[in-house]
């Protein structure tokens, strides 16, 4: 690791002198100078370190960036100061207060009114912080995206760049396999960098491409955040160049295997400094021996923090667990919507038709619904989740697209309308609720098709699943659908508001089970 830290300074590390302007002094024209197109965007013809830095910026501007160069900050100056967020000391919690952050980062900490690391940040920052690599098995609702993101802040504000910087040089790169992942976590870098200068890109596909590419030629790059797909695309047509990256983040790598990402995201590590030279936090669910030969080949030196994921499933989250027919599961779901003490509420099936045809139902209840699902445009998707998030939309009806990655703070109830036929998604489903401390109730609907599906679940909890009938007044009829628009446009057809008044209201019909 010191070889690391080592290699990371430089010869003219003297150039980050105290009285060095941080970037954001510049003019706007300086700091997004265009590089020359045919640079070559790949890290293998670079000049070894150590070795005479030439003329051409790529080497001079690879010596920059030493983890020891902890003087200007990058930082805009807030009047604030951490005595504005006292947080006592308790005895086996770890504040993030002794981290020795920034203090703009403490002030958006602050805000999030994080008071106290999770398991996870506890562990994994004090090793992220010395510029040491960290492999992270944890799953999504232990805080692993505040952790990442905390550890590559600090460092860039610690570090500034004072010499010129190129349009497209990303400084930090997290690469994670969903657009909807990625837009979360780009928003909570937002988040955590609001009091700072950092700039943030997201790269994803299915939205303008036009629009990233010109943000990348006016805006400078510290963090970019993307899916592998999107990414490769801008630095083959050279409009991202990695080969200064200083951190990179391997997020849900188990997920990418599963996507058969793997080759793209092997190109981009090819693009970045060598592993010695550059800091690798990766993380995974679960680490199969396809997993930990990735670790092996990306990471230098790392320190492997296992965070069980028994504690995101079952700790914080009531389970529930209905035995009813299929036709009484949108009675139950809209009976659940009414009566119980629902904020808001994440309904998960497993295909794209249940979820369009359960969403278009909630609407003719007067329930405020949102679809999110892989054939909901991108643009629509996040629309939706922004809805979500604040308050607008009540009800979110999503097939496992949406259960991965997505955080929302507050969710207070997850409803499973089919059981998920992988057990894994069982937990990343009900783990959208009861996060961060706060609890959560699952709400899973068993039917004759679906219920062989508890045990594995039960399995993979360490723990059978108890079943019981709902409680009647959960089973109470629903009152009359209204039309649907696309009734209303094209005249009455069958199963019209009348029949869809029933007990059922019109219960999800059984078709062959298609993945969404
Ligand atoms: P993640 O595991 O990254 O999906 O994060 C889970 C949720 O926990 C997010 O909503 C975060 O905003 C929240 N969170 C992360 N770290 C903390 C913390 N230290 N204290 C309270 N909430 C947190």
């Amino acid at each position: 690791m010191i070889g690391k830290l080592l290699n990371r300074l430089t010869g003219n590390n003297a150039a980050g002198s105290d009285s060095d302007a941080p970037s954001q002094g510049r003019s706007q024209k300086e700091k997004t100078a265009t590089r020359p197109r045919n640079a070559s965007n790949g890290a293998k013809s670079e000049p070894e370190i150590g070795a005479q830095p030439d003329k051409s910026p790529r080497s001079r501007t690879r010596s920059r960036g030493g983890r020891n160069r902890r003087r200007n900050s990058g930082a805009k100056q807030a009047p604030w100061d951490i005595s504005q967020f006292p947080v006592p000391e308790v005895p086996g919690k770890t504040r993030f207060h002794d981290m020795g952050l920034e203090t703009s980062l403490m002030h958006a900490i602050a805000d999030l009114k994080f008071e106290y690391c999770s398991p996870i940040q506890a562990q994994s920052l004090p090793l992220a912080l010395q510029g040491r690599d960290v492999v992270g098995k944890a799953q999504t609702g232990t805080g692993k995206t505040a952790a990442f993101l905390t550890a590559i802040i600090d460092d860039l504000l610690k570090n500034p760049i004072p010499e010129q910087r190129y349009a497209g040089e990303a400084r930090a790169l997290i690469i994670a396999p969903t657009r909807e992942l990625v837009m979360q976590i780009a928003e909570d870098a937002k988040l955590l960098c609001k009091y700072t200068d950092l700039k943030i890109h997201t790269l994803v596909g299915g939205m303008d491409y036009s629009k990233q590419q010109h943000r990348l030629h006016d805006t400078l790059v510290d963090i970019l955040v993307a899916t592998p797909g999107r990414l490769l695309d801008f630095c083959r047509k050279q409009d991202v160049y990695l080969d200064q990256l200083e951190i990179l983040v391997i997020d849900e790598a188990d997920r990418m295997l599963d996507m058969g990402f793997i080759p793209q995201v092997r190109q981009i590590v090819r693009q970045t400094p060598k592993r010695e030279d550059r800091q690798t936090l990766f993380f995974s669910a679960t680490f199969t021996d396809e997993v930990q030969r990735l670790v092996e080949q990306w990471t230098h030196e790392p320190t492997t923090i296992e965070i069980e994921p028994e504690s995101v499933a079952t700790d914080t989250v009531t389970q529930r667990v209905y035995l009813v027919s299929t036709e009484e599961k949108y009675t139950l779901l809209y009976n659940l919507i009414r009566h119980e003490d629902v904020e808001s509420l994440i309904v998960f099936a497993n295909r794209r038709d249940q979820c369009r045809d359960l969403q278009d139902k909630l609407e003719r209840h007067d329930v405020k619904a949102g679809l999110l699902s892989g054939e909901i445009p991108q643009n629509k998707r996040v629309a939706t989740l922004e809805a979500f998030k604040n308050g607008t939309l009540k009800v979110l009806v999503a097939t496992d697209v949406a259960g991965r990655g997505i955080h929302i703070s507050g969710i207070s109830h997850v409803v499973n309308f089919t059981l998920p036929e992988e057990p894994e998604d069982y937990v990343h489903r009900i783990g959208r609720t009861g996060r961060a401390g706060k609890l959560g109730t699952s709400v899973s609907f068993a039917c004759e098709d679906d219920a062989f599906l508890l045990e594995p679940i039960g399995k993979l909890l360490g723990e059978p699943i108890k079943c019981t009938q709902p409680p009647e007044e959960l089973l109470a009829e629903t009152p009359p659908l209204k039309p649907s628009s696309r009734q209303r446009s094209s005249g009455p057809r069958s199963g019209g508001s009348r029949s869809s008044g029933s007990r059922s209201g019109g219960g999800a019909r059984r078709s062959p089970r298609r993945p969404s």
